[in-house]
């Protein structure tokens, strides 16, 4: 099966890495934990929108914040598992400044993929099972891609969406996943 696997918030853990990088650079004390809404950065910070977080966060001696985010514990393990059956496809939006730097964490983290899409049109990338955590992308994924499995990785800024499998590990991710391939391949 194609695995459509989004990045932040998934496999990399931007909150993390933004937040270390804020408190180091301006002095602050924000817990990592601290995001619990989907547009919750500005609420957090000094930057009055997020246009103002995202010219911070272009340019970090020299590269962007998304080459120094660290993957979430055991994501890459469990890609480098389901890779042995399937195609794992990573499907993430980015600024256009930041595609060099998608690329060269996906070659420094080793992740098991060979097709890569950046684009904020995740529906266009046909898929057997999508992983996402973000509110807007997973409505839409429900409703352009009926026949597909949608899972959101719940996350303190998502909420259930109807007709969205939830999972709140990468264990319970390779559960679903076994579970639809054992389907397919009954008889
Ligand atoms: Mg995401």
């Amino acid at each position: 099966m194609r695995l459509g696997i989004d990045l932040d918030g998934v496999v990399a853990d931007f909150n993390t890495g933004w937040i270390r990088r804020y408190n180091r650079d301006f002095g602050t004390q924000i817990p990592f934990d601290a995001v619990e809404s989907w547009d919750g950065i500005p609420s957090l910070t000094h930057f009055r929108d997020m246009g103002e977080f995202w010219e911070w966060a272009r340019d970090h001696d020299g590269h962007t914040l998304f080459r120094h985010l660290e993957p979430y514990p055991g994501a890459i393990e469990a890609l480098e598992r389901l890779s042995r059956r399937h195609d794992v496809v990573i499907v993430t939006t980015k600024p256009d400044w930041a595609i060099h730097d998608t690329f060269a964490w996906i070659a420094r983290h080793r992740l098991p993929t060979r097709e890569v899409h950046i684009s904020d049109r995740k529906w266009e990338v046909p898929c057997d099972v999508y992983l996402d955590d973000a509110p807007h992308v997973l409505e839409g994924l429900r409703r352009r891609r009926p026949d597909t499995t949608v899972c959101r990785f719940v996350r303190p800024w998502n909420q259930p969406v109807t007709g969205v499998v939830d999972v709140h590990t990468w264990d319970e991710f390779e559960d679903v996943v076994r579970g639809l391939w054992s389907e397919t391949h009954a008889l």
